[in-house]
């Protein structure tokens, strides 16, 4: 198979001005703080590129110390003011405003998204971008109906003739450090801000270095909702530099990251030292079970699409799939097929199915963890390469003959690299899947309404689907267990993350 790069080395024509502008100079970005853009004290910068074409777009600030300071002070400073005093319905009434700004500005955002990130222009606008505007409509409702109860005790020692009326309170944690990755980046900023925003937080965000254009965006879209300054506040650099400084700060009150798992181990180490609150959305080794009675259309398309789908930079992506042996041939033939047939090109061509991977270094991640699979004996049905003048596309992979030993079998691998490998007996085929160290996401594929409830309890997963995989809504809790992290983002569990309860005893 001789595969072909549509506009290798080329960016299509982006339909919105500021995308096009991106491409014609590159522009010194700023923090957004207390309302305002800020040039950084730190005065270091990094560059933000098109992993397609490997052009410089925009040097983004490397904030440091006294910069993660003064977005802390400025958040924290708003935690009292005018935010706070909104009536529930006003602040719902901001956070749907949030939500038309961005379907307003859909065009701009998704090809912000394509050009930093390198997705397929489908993902941004079928799948991300509107997802992130329905996070703000989701939590716009939430806002309405946050309440706290009132308590019957059984306190015997209260003053003669007196009671005890007593109630819960539910209250702002505070000010949110909002860390996020580059894979999803406006769709994971919105999981964050989005709840933090409903139950009267102020946030400051540290979105990755790799991808800060479209949280800039955002920050100047929330003001124009009518978010006052300070509430929101974005701070750009690296992990080193910039997320150190403010996963440590003091004035920090609670972390809501998500990112890798060793990222995920430093932060809880960093937020020892307050004791700050921290919730955890990790990396994931997500494994596929298709039972022998499967749909086998169905499972072949969303297996493809499972691991395919933004070059399997997904947290939830079906990296591993265990299919009985006698369907075996017929459905990794099928994927493999669906894997050749599929356009790799720049993300801004319409018809791309997928993109490059966000950067050299990790394509050649990527390709690392094939090399070592074949030499150690595994087979690659189908791609297995890098590909691109500037090296960032991956060939849509299958992988079979892999033992669980190997990096690719249980590692993340976070790209379009699917393992597969065929099972006689489903229990031993369940215990291969609860056998990794991650637990965010699993799906089952049958027909057998049984099964289905049985191994949805049985397999260690934040999330199970059924004959499906990836399906994502504002209002479904989204997290995983195991060494996936703690807490849950999305739905209304996320509300909780934001809010503390507050105990009220009286003797009346
Ligand atoms: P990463 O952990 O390298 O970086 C995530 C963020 O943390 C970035 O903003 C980065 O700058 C920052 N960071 C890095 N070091 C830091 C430090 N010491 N202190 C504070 N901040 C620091 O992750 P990535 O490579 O950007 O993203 C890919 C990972 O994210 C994958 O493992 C993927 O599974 C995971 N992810 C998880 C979910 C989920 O919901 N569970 C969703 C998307 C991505």
């Amino acid at each position: 198979m001789t595969y072909s790069i549509v506009n290798d080395g080329v960016t299509p024509k982006p339909q919105t001005r500021v995308a096009r502008a991106l491409l014609d100079s590159v522009e010194d970005k700023q923090l957004y703080i207390d309302g305002d853009y800020r040039t950084p004290v730190s005065d270091a910068y990094l560059e933000t590129t098109d992993p397609a074409t490997g052009q410089v777009l925009a040097r983004i600030p490397n904030a440091g110390a006294a910069d993660v300071d003064a977005a802390v002070s400025a958040a924290r400073e708003a935690l009292h003011g005018p935010w706070a005093s909104l009536t529930p319905l006003q602040r719902s009434q901001v956070l749907n405003r949030i939500a038309d700004l961005i379907d307003a500005n859909m065009d701009e955002l998704c090809e912000l998204e394509v050009l930093e990130q390198g997705k397929p222009y489908y993902v941004a606008r079928w799948a991300e971008i509107p997802a992130a505007a329905n996070q703000f409509r989701f939590f716009a409702g939430q806002a309405l109906s946050l309440d706290g109860n009132t308590v019957n005790t059984s306190i015997n020692y209260q003053p003669e003739g007196k009671q005890v009326q007593a109630w819960t309170l539910r209250q702002p944690v505070g000010v949110v450090a909002a860390v996020t990755p580059w894979n999803s980046p406006l769709i994971l900023t919105a999981m964050k801000i989005a709840p933090a925003l409903a139950a009267g937080c102020t946030v400051v965000h540290k979105p990755a270095e790799l991808t800060s254009l479209s949280a800039l965006r955002l920050a100047e879209l929330i003001s124009e909702a009518g978010v006052p300054p300070g509430v929101v506040n974005v701070v750009t650099g690296d992990g080193a530099s910039c997320g150190s400084a403010l996963t440590s700060h003091k004035g920090i009150d609670k972390i809501a990251f998500t990112g890798s798992t060793a990222t995920g181990r430093a932060i809880v180490e960093a937020s020892k030292k307050y004791l700050t609150k921290v919730t955890l959305e990790l990396g994931g080794k997500s494994p596929a079970l298709v039972l022998p009675d499967a749909d086998l259309e169905l499972v072949i398309a969303g297996i493809a699409n499972g691991i395919f789908f933004n070059a399997g930079q997904v947290c939830v992506a079906n990296s591993r799939t265990y299919i009985h042996r006698s369907i075996f041939d017929k459905v990794v033939k099928g994927i493999a097929a669906y894997a050749e047939s599929m356009q790799m090109g720049h993300g801004l061509d319409q018809a791309t199915q997928m993109g490059p991977v966000v950067s050299i270094e990790q394509a050649q991640k990527i390709e690392a963890f094939i090399e070592q699979a074949k030499a150690k004996g595994a087979k690659v049905l189908c791609g297995g390469i890098r590909l691109g003048e500037n090296g960032t596309y991956i060939a849509p992979t299958v992988v079979t003959n892999t033992s669980p030993d190997m990096p690719i079998h249980c590692e993340e691998v976070f790209g379009p690299v699917l393992v597969a490998e065929p099972y006689d007996d489903l229990d031993e085929a369940l215990a291969w899947c609860n056998a990794s160290d991650y637990g965010l996401a699993a799906s089952i594929w049958t027909q057998d309404l049984s099964a289905t409830h049985r191994l949805s309890r049985q397999l260690d997963a934040g999330t199970v689907w059924i004959n499906c995989h990836s399906m994502f809504d504002a209002a479904l809790p989204i997290g995983g267990i195991k060494m996936s992290g703690y807490g849950r983002d999305s739905g209304k569990q996320a509300l909780d993350n934001y809010l503390e309860w507050k105990t009220v005893c009286a003797v009346i």
